[in-house]
């Protein structure tokens, strides 16, 4: 069967596919796999753009490893969860939510699987948060022989245990395949979010008192418009969300649920379906009327705020197909990479009808991570996926690279590891790589570009 992104930016014909029903048929299919001469490779929900989860070998779903292993409650309120690796972001939040937990951070989609997320660096929004990765405490871990390996954060630095767990916990699936992955998750909380059309010129100008003055920023802008919609998500403290529960109370069921669930018009008409599927087809059949659609697109935001679990307010629907390339780039360069861009959609009357994304990070220490070091803003780029894309992302590539930014693994990109050696520790990453996995039984042409052979 053909396996295919669901950006459609790569198809692959693995010479086998399989979904093995527990951790003991995926211990024998990749032993089996390895002793054969067989390239691994695992899949999640095959949400990357990049070709990171393709294989002309073994192809592993990990679809019957979902679900919860264990929850261990720490005195802070702060619980560790143990799930399958197969257990898809949107799975996992509901049984958070039904243990009075959830996740400190998410993307802004629950499609992927937990094991494909934290593998290519999945990251939210937040001056002081951290991408997915730095939420997890431990993996177990399938590798290339077989055998079975548990590895955490509280390993000994330095130690063989460690440097493993920094490797197989953001490392596109180099090191083996993940069975399960333990996440360290907080209390359930509530968001409120704001959304608000602001001048585009505030935004760029204002970005690092605004980041301040949020939790969670979010920035939205259509090319060639001079507005932004900032999305900024606070939590509420315990008086509020106390206030907001009774105020609840007080409604009758059915408006509640309708509260609770409501999409804001971001969400349901301008990043997800209905007016911008529509507005799609037009550009694409129509280029010269982008500049149009994305004015219509800009006046449909408009200013609103509400209430919800924070799963809820953070994760939008996609369901119009498009391409995506994200760098991270140093906080301190957002400014001018903006600038740079905006410029050269204006100078290049390039279509693009859809909107650029702008989020941030806290510096980590994830080896692989894109925030690894320095505080982080990250510029997304997308292109309707029927559209040509490759002047554009080509455009905007030269401007993320000029500003230092590192390509998110999951995205498309055109970097390879002698560009990206300033990065990352990779020959560190080389070393790991070269004592579990000694015959390349988990490479793949992606691998060997942006990671090298070790
Ligand atoms: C609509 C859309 C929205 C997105 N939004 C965001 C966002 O908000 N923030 C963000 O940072 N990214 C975002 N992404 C990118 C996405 O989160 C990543 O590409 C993520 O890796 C996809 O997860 P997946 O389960 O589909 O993994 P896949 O794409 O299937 O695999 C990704 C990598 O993980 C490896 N892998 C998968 N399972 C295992 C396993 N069990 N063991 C070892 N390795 C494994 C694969 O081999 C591959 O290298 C988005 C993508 C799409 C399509």
């Amino acid at each position: 069967m053909t396996f295919t992104t669901w950006g459609r930016t790569f198809t692959a014909e693995p010479a086998q596919q399989a979904t093995p029903r527990d951790e003991a048929a995926l211990r024998a299919l990749v032993a089996r796999a390895a002793s054969d001469g067989l390239r691994v490779r695992a899949v999640g929900a095959g949400h990357s753009f990049t070709d990171a989860a393709v294989t002309d070998g073994l192809l592993l779903s990990l679809d019957h490893l979902r679900g919860l292993e264990s929850v261990q409650r720490l005195p802070s309120g702060s619980a560790r969860v143990t799930v399958g690796a197969g257990t898809r972001l949107h799975e996992l939040n509901r049984t958070l939510a039904s243990h009075g937990l959830a996740m400190r951070n998410l993307g802004d989609i629950d499609r992927q699987s937990v094991a494909g997320a934290i593998s290519t660096g999945t990251h939210g929004t937040g001056a002081r948060l951290g991408g997915l990765a730095t939420q997890v405490r431990g993996v177990r871990l399938v590798l290339a022989d077989g055998s079975v390996r548990t590895v955490t954060d509280d390993d000994p630095p330095g130690s063989p245990e460690r440097v493993l767990f920094e490797v197989a916990r953001l490392g596109l699936g180099t090191v083996g395949v993940l069975a399960a992955v333990t996440l360290e998750v907080v209390p359930a909380y509530l968001l409120r979010s704001t959304e608000t059309v602001r001048p585009w010129r505030e935004v760029v100008d204002g970005y690092d008192a605004l980041v301040d003055r949020h939790e969670r920023v979010d920035a939205y802008w259509f090319p060639g418009t001079d507005r932004m919609l900032t999305w900024c998500n606070d939590p509420l403290d315990r008086d509020e969300a106390v206030a907001h529960a009774e105020r609840q109370e007080g409604l009758p069921g059915a408006l509640r649920r309708l509260g609770a669930g409501a999409r804001t018009v971001l969400d349901e008409e301008v990043l997800a379906n209905g007016v911008l599927g529509a507005a799609m087809h037009v550009a694409a059949a129509t280029p010269r009327w982008v500049p149009r659609i994305n004015r219509m697109s800009a006046a449909a935001l408009g200013d609103r705020t509400y209430v919800a679990p924070s799963d809820q307010v953070l994760v939008t629907r996609r369901r119009v197909r498009f391409a995506e390339m994200e760098y991270a780039v140093p906080r301190d360069a957002l400014r001018e990479v903006l600038t740079d861009l905006a410029a050269w959609l204006r100078t290049s009357g390039e279509p693009v009808p859809f909107p650029v994304e702008v989020r941030c990070a806290a510096a980590d220490d994830v080896w692989l991570s894109t925030a690894r070091d320095r505080d982080t803003a990250y510029v997304a780029v997308h292109q309707y996926h029927r559209m040509p894309r490759e002047r554009y992302f080509a455009a905007a590539e030269e401007i993320f690279v000029a500003a230092g930014g590192r390509p998110h693994w999951g995205k498309l990109h055109t970097r390879t590891a002698d560009d990206l050696a300033e990065h990352y520790p990779l020959d560190d990453v080389a070393s790991v790589r070269a004592v579990v996995d000694p015959g390349g039984t988990f490479r793949n042409a992606y691998t060997d570009r942006v990671l090298g052979t070790p």
